[in-house]
């Protein structure tokens, strides 16, 4: 028996999964983020899931009860609709995006600098909004036993450490969204909301998966208002997470099971937890970078309340672009009270300027790849 869809396509012009699939998914440009899913399962419509970092229709039956609302293919960071309005809320006009202000800094806190990369700028801002009653949970990424990043929501700073560390493989980082409105009463009473609606999170991830976020809080499409707080971290690509792991151990015989730290310094370097440390060519990883990042003009994260990254700045620092009053605010506080230190720089207009003419010039680099 053909199950009617619930909703008629209103008006044929509008875009659905399907269009999704077949200009974003079947063409490799699926980033997986997992903002369709994450929409289309919080108004319960529930249609599709991830598939090994695909979205799919979870089955034929699902495909006929798709409301063709046409939201996922809206929000989709990958697709065009909302660009325009996207840069005019976040006042972009060239590649690096607005930048009302550009510093390099470090944490002062040891346990973060000992655990975190770089400058431990994510996890001291992260600290300090929890310790400052401004969020009551972040969406990060951690690693498994594997060593493969998974999306999770930490409702406590304590669990921030474990998220410390950069991983070059994509995690589905909007997906956790669709857990929100499952949290159960006694949580929401710890937390001391009486529903979702009222929670406060940050966000943390990579520029392809914050636009997708943006665009959804431009659309002020559930869960999305909750997000509070954009932290964007800088991305020269991503690679699959099979692939990548699978050339590793090919050249070095480790296995993802024995690694606890990956960098890129020119090249790929990672640590294994008896502290032995490789170095892998860049270039020998190439054929495991993700499709959709050879196409993607984004590096510093432009729809952001903050972009962090450790390209661009002195050893231990991180680079930090503040893009909302938001983001100059927390940044403010943080260094004001001393939980952050900025790099001293002698003629700071002209190193702000070298600065973004340098990150521009990356970009270019990028795009021209
Ligand atoms: S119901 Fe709407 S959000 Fe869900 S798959 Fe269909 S078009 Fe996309
Ligand atoms: S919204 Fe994200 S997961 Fe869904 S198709 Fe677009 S890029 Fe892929
Ligand atoms: S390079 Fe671009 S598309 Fe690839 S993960 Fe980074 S932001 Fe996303």
């Amino acid at each position: 028996m053909m199950i009617e869809p619930k909703f008629k396509k209103i008006n044929e012009d509008v875009k659905t999964f399907k269009d999704l699939e077949d200009d974003i998914i079947k063409s490799n440009l699926c980033c997986a983020c997992g903002a369709c899913i994450a929409y289309c399962e919080s108004q319960s419509f529930d249609v599709i899931e991830m598939q090994n970092y695909t979205p799919k229709f979870k089955s034929e039956k699902n495909a006929e009860n798709c409301t063709e609302c046409g939201v996922c293919y809206f929000i989709c960071p990958q697709t065009s609709p909302l660009l325009d309005k996207l840069n005019q809320a976040y006042c972009v006009e060239d590649e690096i995006g607005q930048v009302l202000k550009i510093l390099a800094a470090k944490t002062t806190n040891k346990t973060i600098g000992n655990v975190g990369q770089d400058g431990g700028i994510v996890s001291t801002i992260l600290t300090y909004l929890f310790d400052e009653h401004m969020i009551d949970a972040a969406i990060i990424s951690e690693c498994d036993e594997n060593f493969e990043p998974i999306p999770k929501i930490v409702y406590d700073k304590n669990d921030l450490l474990k998220s410390a560390g950069t991983r070059y493989s994509i995690s589905s980082q909007i997906l956790p969204l669709k857990e929100l409105y499952d949290l159960s009463e006694e949580i929401l009473e710890k937390l001391g909301v009486h529903e979702v609606d009222q929670l406060r999170l940050a966000f943390v991830g990579t520029p392809c998966q914050c636009r997708a976020l943006s665009k959804m809080k431009l659309m002020h499409i559930k869960p999305a208002h909750i997000i509070k707080y954009i932290i964007g971290l800088f991305c020269f690509e991503n690679f699959n997470y099979s692939q990548l792991y699978e050339i590793i151990k090919k050249e070095t015989k480790v296995p993802p099971t024995d690694i606890k730290k990956t960098w890129i310094k020119k090249n790929f370097f990672f640590k294994t937890k008896e502290d032995k440390e490789f170095e892998i060519d860049i270039k020998t990883l190439d054929p495991a970078v993700r499709n959709h990042c050879h196409e993607c003009d984004e590096f510093t994260a432009k729809f952001t309340d903050i972009s962090v990254g450790a390209s661009g700045a002195p050893k231990g620092y991180s680079m930090i672009i503040l893009r909302t009053e938001n983001g100059v605010n927390i940044i403010k506080q943080l260094l004001s009270r001393g939980f952050i230190e900025q790099l001293i720089i002698d003629k700071l207009s002209e190193w702000n300027i070298t600065k973004i003419n340098w990150f521009k010039k990356l970009i270019s680099l990028k795009t021209k790849r």
